[in-house]
């Protein structure tokens, strides 16, 4: 069975392990090297990215992570998971790093500071369905390289559409958490599912 692990600095890390092992994979939480080395995909769940970038530093995990993203290992960030993996952050602070898995460059807090968190129903594009998804805080992707596919777009306050999850060949990215249930029912696992796909 396909191992995935859980970066376990901060976040929902309860409710990804949950989500993997319904999606029928097992879930191992990674906050050291030797953990890192032994699992099959890794999840970074949401939390503070610049929280996040400095853990990741002060555990020695950052260097090792993204060698083995860009040797590749299936990846899925999730809010501020999906700001580690973009090439380009606006809104970064001073120092702030991350991981380059996909070549796009994603906004911080890009729904205004006033939503502090919302639900939208989605398109799912790969099925064409609904996907119920809830943002906190959330970044959208502000510009990609064409060979990124976008698997669902919102509406900003902008009024353009932005994506909000994409995918570029190993590595997955929502700005939604997926991990998270819409009025006590199950999550949806699709994005999950998909991870585990890519193993
Ligand atoms: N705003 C956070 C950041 O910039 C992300 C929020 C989240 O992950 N729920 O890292």
């Amino acid at each position: 069975m396909a191992d995935v692990g859980i970066l376990a600095l901060q976040g929902d890390v309860r409710e990804h392990a949950a989500a993997v092992e319904r999606a029928g994979g097992t879930a191992t939480r990674v906050r050291r090297l030797s953990e890192l080395a032994a699992v099959d995909a890794l999840i970074i769940p949401g939390g503070e990215s610049t929280t996040i970038d400095k853990l990741l530093r002060a555990f020695g995990l950052f260097e090792p992570l993204r060698e083995r993203i860009h040797a590749g290992m299936p990846v899925m960030g999730s809010c501020a998971g999906m700001i580690m993996l973009a090439t380009d952050i606006i809104g970064a602070i001073e120092g702030q790093r991350s991981l380059g898995a996909i070549p796009m460059t994603v906004r911080r807090n890009a729904f205004g500071r006033q939503v502090d968190s919302a639900e939208t129903e989605l398109v799912w594009e790969p099925d064409g369905t609904a996907l119920h998804a809830t943002f906190i805080r959330a970044p959208w992707v502000e510009s990609w390289d064409p060979t990124v596919r976008v698997l669902a777009t919102t509406e900003g306050p902008d009024g353009a559409r932005h994506p909000v999850a994409v995918r570029h060949g190993n590595a997955i990215a929502t700005s939604f958490h997926p991990e998270i249930a819409h009025r006590g029912a199950v999550p949806d696992g699709r994005v999950h599912r998909l991870l585990l796909d890519l193993i």
